[in-house]
């Protein structure tokens, strides 16, 4: 059957950081309504009051902005309206509505009081335990007569509002992993309320509040993690007792760790937030989740811009089996992105990578945006403090275009952006004494003809007082060969450590003008010359 509009929703928890195996569901429910034309709800799930935190919500906000993910209803950003004709659309705001719904089943008869204290249930669940007998709740209480309940309401005593689940599998069909069916003895008459009495409201669970919710906000399709797989015949039975019609289901696998173990710390990065620090696109981040799960029909394209998915995605080639993280793939796909991302975007992404990994050297070529009275007071607070003078608007163009050449020479030798300072970090000079120390660098610097390649070299730096451009260092180099009868490695490698610390790297013909104009903008850069003097001595 075909619903002519779909209706989706998002309903995470602002109990913590939004979560790659989060992020593809909503990614899957956005490309779903997108495709079809439907609508995709964000609920904010935060009936959880000790856990859920505001800053979670608006980092969630943020995260899924970020991804390129809008929805059509959802809740208000920082006291703004709600967005929709179905809200509120966080449920802690909605609070009342469960209430009256909880009413409304006891009334019917669908659900019933249990007053069952704690301890009589741990005790009925080790009873169970022993005589091998379903760790389910007894229904005990099913069947209170009006006179006991009313004498339990009176002495003020707790109660948790049971649904009454009637004798029957619990079946439902997924639209990923096709039927699926409880028997009803394997599902206990579920809490909806707990910590009710004759006074309060009492605390409403999950399956409770996100199955009312569904309903009232006339949600079509489910698509959610298969953690909540164990929840669905709960919420079936639920739109059962109010008369609700179900909605379609669909749970996306588990997404595993490269070594086949569910998502942990262990694993490295799995929030939003930390891949977009480490300097991953949201492109190449969207393209990488909707492959966690789903593939192209062709069985092949791998590259998806979010509008190519929206055409591409349906939930008929989502798999049931689990997804594995891999974070091989993920980097093919940012340097792939990166590629064809726009060269300024890109710049002003690397400036911030700068500024967070090297804040010793990038203020000085710090452009007027970033020079913000944030950026000031963070660097007066640097041990010893930096004060920044601003240059003049054309020095500041000139160090900006210099940093974008520094960017696209190094770009291609990068998975991700945050990887960038420590690749051009020799540009900015290095420890001479380490350079010596490794262990290759030694060897070549032990052979003689390095030292007389290096002493020919130092006596050329000495005699030039100009720019050492690539077209000067290529003379200095052939008459080096021509006076030492040096070979190409014996001549290049002791001089790339010199220059750069290291015996392999990018070419000189790139490296040289960066090096020198760097120094020539009076950036934190030691000429080819300072370098010469520092390893070799002029
Ligand atoms: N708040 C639940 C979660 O974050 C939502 C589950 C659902 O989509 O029903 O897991």
């Amino acid at each position: 059957m075909t619903i002519p509009f779909p209706r989706v929703r998002f309903a995470p928890s602002p109990t913590g950081f939004l979560h790659v195996g989060n992020a593809r569901t909503a990614l899957y429910n956005w490309l779903f309504a997108r495709r079809v034309g439907g609508k995709f709800l964000l609920r904010i799930e935060d009936t959880d009051l000790e856990r859920s935190e505001i800053r979670y919500e608006a980092q969630l906000i943020e995260d899924l902005r970020w991804l390129g993910l809008d929805w059509d209803e959802g809740p208000g950003n920082q006291g703004q309206p709600d967005m929709g004709a179905f809200g509120p659309y966080r449920q802690s705001e909605r609070l009342d509505l469960y209430a009256e719904h909880t009413e409304r089943l006891l009334a019917e008869g669908k659900a019933y009081r249990c007053f069952c204290t704690p301890e009589e249930l741990e005790a009925e669940r080790k009873l169970a335990a022993v005589e091998h007998g379903p760790q389910i709740y007894s229904g005990r209480c099913r069947n209170l007569d009006q006179k006991s309940i009313d004498q339990n309401l009176a002495a003020g005593k707790p109660f948790a509002v049971r649904l009454k689940i009637e004798d029957h599998p619990l079946r439902f069909h997924d639209l990923v992993r096709g039927p699926v069916e409880f028997a009803a003895e394997t599902v206990s008459d579920p809490i909806l309320v707990r910590s009710a009495s004759s006074t309060s409201a009492g605390v409403p669970v999950y399956n409770y509040v996100a199955t009312v919710d569904d309903a009232l906000m006339q949600i079509t399709h489910v698509i959610r993690g298969d953690d909540h797989i164990s929840n669905t015949p709960k919420q079936v039975a639920i739109y059962e007792a109010f008369g609700w019609p179900v909605p379609q289901f669909a749970h996306l696998s588990t997404i595993l760790g490269a070594d086949r173990e569910r998502l942990s710390k262990r694993h490295g990065a799995t929030s939003i937030a930390t891949f977009r620090e480490m300097g991953y696109l949201p492109e190449a981040l969207v393209n990488y989740l909707a492959l966690l799960g789903w593939g192209a029909e062709d069985g092949k394209t791998e590259t998806f811009t979010l509008a190519e998915l929206t055409r591409a995605f349906s939930l008929e080639r989502v798999t049931p089996s689990p997804a594995i993280l891999d974070f091989d793939k993920l980097n093919w796909l940012n340097r792939h992105y990166l590629k064809l991302a726009d060269p300024e975007r890109v710049v002003k992404l690397a400036e911030r990578q700068f500024c967070r990994y090297r804040p010793d050297i990038f203020p000085v070529w710090a452009s007027h945006e970033l020079h913000t009275a944030e950026m000031e007071s963070f660097l007066a607070n640097q041990n010893p403090p930096i004060q920044l003078g601003l240059p003049s608007p054309e020095l500041i163009g000139q160090r900006k275009a210099w940093f974008a050449s520094l960017v696209a020479l190094f770009l291609p030798a990068v998975d991700r952006l945050d990887q960038l300072p420590a690749k051009a970090a020799m540009i900015f000079g290095f420890d001479v004494e380490a350079a010596r120390a490794d262990g290759e660098n030694a060897a070549v610097l032990a052979a003689d003809s390095a030292r007389t390649v290096l002493g020919e070299l130092a006596s050329r730096v000495r005699a030039n007082s100009g720019r050492v451009t690539p077209e000067v260092f290529k003379t200095w180099m052939n008459e080096i060969k021509a006076a030492t009868g040096a070979k190409v490695q014996d001549l290049f490698h002791p001089v790339r450590i010199a220059l750069t610390g290291a015996h392999s790297g990018r070419e000189f013909d790139k490296l040289l003008p960066l090096i020198e104009d760097g120094a020539r903008l009076g950036l934190p850069v030691p000429s080819v010359r300072q370098r010469i003097e520092r390893f070799v001595g002029v």
